[in-house]
């Protein structure tokens, strides 16, 4: 059975029969895989902390029939400061769970990879890990293509006018009066979008410095959620679609 080397983040692990453990991995060479771990949840394994989740470990992988295994692992990075705040952790594994859902196996992204990367750092030593999260869910959409537009009316490409604005997840980024009648839209502050661009375009390194009101905050928020709320929806869709599909045509071999 051939063997690769990877150098990856931990998204998740779930538990199976046996101590073993099945591990999404969002690897630099080949973007996300699913793999085995046999017997690490045993106390004595030596794989345990390589494979937890938000680890970067080097991963001698087996390919097998359906899943490939786990040879040997070797973690190079932790995030200690993840797992003694429940904000941060609960952040991070909202941050899992957006790649997972976003991206599709053997698809490689090495931006993606540094992407996660740099957030696992900011988030472990930060004190605003909210901000560094709608930092990462930004950028986040701009490398996978969701980016929402946010400089002026995504449908007629008009001006923006007065201190409110008008944001709709089904049309992709703000939306001006006219174009928004009969639309489902969130209202936010011109402000909050401001941050917004700031966010897109500031180094994570620098986001500590960046003051926002707790409105501001709660705009973002629910715009983000929404937003990609809405796209994981629709990749979910997609991909029943496409199961449904294979389905009925199987693959000729
Ligand atoms: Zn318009």
């Amino acid at each position: 059975m051939k063997l690769y080397k990877v150098l990856a983040v931990v998204l998740n692990s779930r538990e199976m029969r046996d101590a073993h453990r099945v591990i999404t991995l969002f690897s630099k060479e080949r973007g996300k895989i699913q793999v085995v771990a046999h017997g690490v949840t045993k106390p004595t394994s030596r794989k345990r902390g390589a494979v937890q989740p938000f680890a970067v470990s080097e991963f001698m992988l087996r390919q097998g029939r359906d899943l490939d295994s786990v040879s040997q692992c070797e973690g190079i990075e932790f995030f200690p400061g993840l797992w003694t705040d429940l904000d941060k952790l609960l952040y991070a594994g909202h941050m899992a769970e957006l790649v997972d859902a976003l991206t599709v196996e053997g698809d490689p992204n090495e931006a993606v990879f540094i992407h996660i990367i740099k957030t696992l750092r900011e988030l472990d030593k930060t004190v605003d890990p909210e901000l560094v999260t709608r930092w990462f869910e930004l950028r986040l959409m701009a490398l996978l293509g969701y980016l929402p537009y946010l400089n002026g009316c995504v449908d007629c490409g008009g001006e923006l006018n007065g201190p409110m604005v008008r944001f709709s997840t089904q049309a992709g980024g703000l939306i001006c009066f006219n174009c928004a009648a009969g639309e489902e839209y969130i209202t936010c502050n011109r402000g909050t979008v401001a941050i917004m661009h700031t966010l897109l375009s500031w180094e994570i390194d620098k986001i500590d410095r960046l003051r926002v009101a707790r409105s501001s905050r709660a705009q973002m928020s629910t715009i983000m959620h929404e937003y990609l709320q809405w796209h994981m929806e629709k990749r979910s869709r997609s991909l029943q679609f496409m199961d449904k599909l294979n389905c009925f045509n199987p693959v000729i071999k």
